[in-house]
Parts: C-alpha cells; structure tokens; sequence
C-alpha cells in the first residue's frame, strides 16, 4: 500500500489528477499532510467529502502509537517508542537545546550493520521504514510536546544510506517550505559509511551535515569495531567524505565512540590527527555508551580529555559529546531492545 506521506508535491499532484482532480488540491492535501500534521482525512474539510471518501480508500494513512515514553529528570530529554502500523516497534528521541528542539529519528526497524558495541544490529534489520513513517516521528513528537522541532539528526537506529531512496525524500519532504519547513542545515545524516552512496548524496543538492561514524583511524582497529570496515577502507571512506565537502561546502562531521582500551590511546588519537590534518571537518568524541549485550567499556574521563588534546596538536577540533538522557536508558537502540527483550520473556 503507498504511503501518502512520502509523495513529493509534483507525485502528489499526478494522484490527484488521476483521481480528475485539480492540481491546487495537491497544495491542499499536501499542506494537510505536512504542515498541518492530519492524522485523518476526517480533518481536511476543504476537500469534498467524495475525494476524502476516495484517498481513505486507495492511500490509508499509516498511525504512529506512542507506546512509551521516558523524560529524564536530568535534562528533559524524552525517549519515545512507537508502534508503526504493522506493529514493528522504533524508538525516537527529543532533545531540548538552548538553539532549539532536536529530534532523533530512526530509519529502519533493526539494522544489519553489525557494529559490534550497537544495541540497534542485535536483532538485525525488520523492514526499512517509509519516508511518511520518518516524518510521523517529528510530527507526532511536536504534538505530544507542544513545541517546535527545529533540528533533525538521522542518527536513531538504522542506516540511512541502507534506505537511501525514502532518506533522501525525508530530507526533502521535512525541509520542503511549505511542510515542516525546517532548514537543510539543520538536519545531520549520519553513517557508517556505505561509500558509493556518500558519493550518490554528495549528488543531491541538499545542504545538509554529513556524519560519518568513523570510531578508528586505522582499517585493522576499524574492522574489529564495524563490520563495513571489512568492504570499504579507511582511506576510501575519507576520500568520498571529502568529495562531499567539495560537492557541497558543507562541513563532514566524524563520530569516535571512545571505547576504554579499544580505539582511545593517544596512538589512535595521533593516527586520527594524521589522517584528518587539513580536512575542515568536526569530529564529536563520544564515550561509548555501555550496552547489555555488549562488553565494550568507556573511556575515563582522563583518556578523553588527552585524546582530545592531542587531536587538537593536528589542528583538529573534537568536541566532547555531552550526554542527554543518561539516566532513561542511554542511547542507540536501547529502549527497544529493552522492549523487544520483555516480549523474549513474556513469550
Ligand atoms: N547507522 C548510522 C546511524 C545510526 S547510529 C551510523 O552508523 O552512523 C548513530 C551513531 O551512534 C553512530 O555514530 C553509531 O556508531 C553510534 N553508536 C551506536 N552505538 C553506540 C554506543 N553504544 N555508544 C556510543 N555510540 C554509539
């Protein structure tokens, strides 16, 4: 069944005029849609009860449930987790900045990428969602919030670039002036580095952040960590992120979860210096966050603090990634897990 939600304006205007409708309707369905984030036709009372009757029928709209949600008393982040239509189960996440409201969304049910300190790849990948199933996620926390969502980071669980075609429509369809409308600068892609599709996305003439999950400088130390070491090297991946900052203007951002005695010795630091000497970039260090399944520990504070100075010897700038939420059950994955896992024992 098409979700109507993930038509672009001109696609949605084909509909309708299949249907014999006029084009300026499409501006009215899609302004009901997106900007006005309807949960039914019910609620589009500018279109006639007939053309309701018929989209209700061919284009069901998909519902998001909120299932839980966790605020943590530190800094108001909330964790939501949702039931998609077919029941799946993906978690979303709300930060509150002083710049503005951030959201973390998911793009896939599971993940296949098998980084090996993930909570999100232990079960493997569901089902890819819809870009309609994406934006829900924003919409349906800007009403359970009351307030607005200025800033999106792709960085829930999944990997955007394993479901590029329905990502890059997200993009497009949230930052679109007459939906959401939130800028391209605003929302970060972040990936563990599928290299042809950063060339791809590099293509797309959107304004938005790359990221890339890069957390070892070195192939050998990388392939221990993320299993998509093992297809593209290091040196490739650099290569495609730099041909994105060429492309676009946009800074790459790198992400390095520090993982006590893994990949945090000032060693790896100066091998990261040297491999991004003179590539204007950001690099966000992020203490691994500890997950059940997993053995991986996080670095102390005195690691992070030397690797970080000694990355700013190559003239690079890492900033320290402060944690949101740590007291509602941290980051990645793990609120689903922890739901799925329930299930495993009821069942
Ligand atoms: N698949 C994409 C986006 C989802 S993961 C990617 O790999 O980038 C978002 C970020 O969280 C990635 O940088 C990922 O490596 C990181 N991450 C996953 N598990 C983590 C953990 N336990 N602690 C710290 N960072 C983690």
């Amino acid at each position: 069944m098409p979700d109507i939600r993930s038509l672009l304006p001109d696609e949605l205007k084909e509909v309708l005029k299949a249907m014999g409708e006029k084009p300026f309707r499409a501006d009215q369905l899609f302004s009901w849609l997106h900007a006005k984030k309807a949960l039914s036709y019910d609620e589009m009372t500018n279109l006639s009860a007939a053309l309701r009757s018929r989209l209700r029928e061919a284009y069901p709209l998909s519902d998001l449930r909120v299932l839980d949600c966790l605020e943590s008393k530190l800094d108001g982040t909330r964790k939501f987790l949702f039931a998609l239509s077919d029941d799946n189960v993906i978690e979303s996440v709300w930060m509150k900045y002083h710049h503005g409201n951030s959201v973390c969304i998911s793009t896939q049910a599971g993940c296949n990428m098998g980084c090996a300190f993930c909570a999100s790849g232990i079960g493997g990948k569901v089902r890819d969602l819809t870009a309609g199933e994406m934006l829900q996620q924003v919409y349906e926390i800007e009403r359970q919030t009351g307030e607005r969502v200025s800033n999106v980071v792709m960085m829930g669980t999944g990997e955007p670039l394993d479901n590029y075609e329905q990502a890059v429509r997200f993009i497009r369809l949230i930052s679109h002036e007459k939906g959401l409308n939130i800028s391209q600068r605003n929302i970060t892609l972040s990936t563990c580095g599928l290299v042809p599709r950063i060339y791809d996305l590099a293509k797309e003439d959107l304004a938005i952040t790359l990221a890339v999950s890069l957390h070892a400088a070195s192939d050998e130390k990388r392939k221990k960590l993320m299993p998509v070491a093992k297809v593209w090297s290091v040196a490739e991946l650099i290569a495609a992120a730099k041909d994105y900052f060429a492309a676009t203007g946009r800074r790459v951002t790198f992400e390095y979860a520090l993982v006590k005695g893994e990949n945090d010795s000032p060693e790896d630091a100066a091998l990261l210096g040297k491999l991004l000497s003179g590539f204007p970039c950001h690099v966000n260090l992020i203490p691994v966050n500890p997950v059940k399944e997993r053995q991986f520990q996080r670095s102390g504070y005195e690691e992070i603090v030397n690797f970080q100075n000694k990355l700013e010897k190559y003239g690079i700038n890492g900033t320290i990634r402060r944690e949101m939420g740590s007291d509602i059950n941290g980051a990645c994955g793990q609120l689903r897990r922890a739901f799925l896992r329930s299930g495993e024992q009821q069942g």
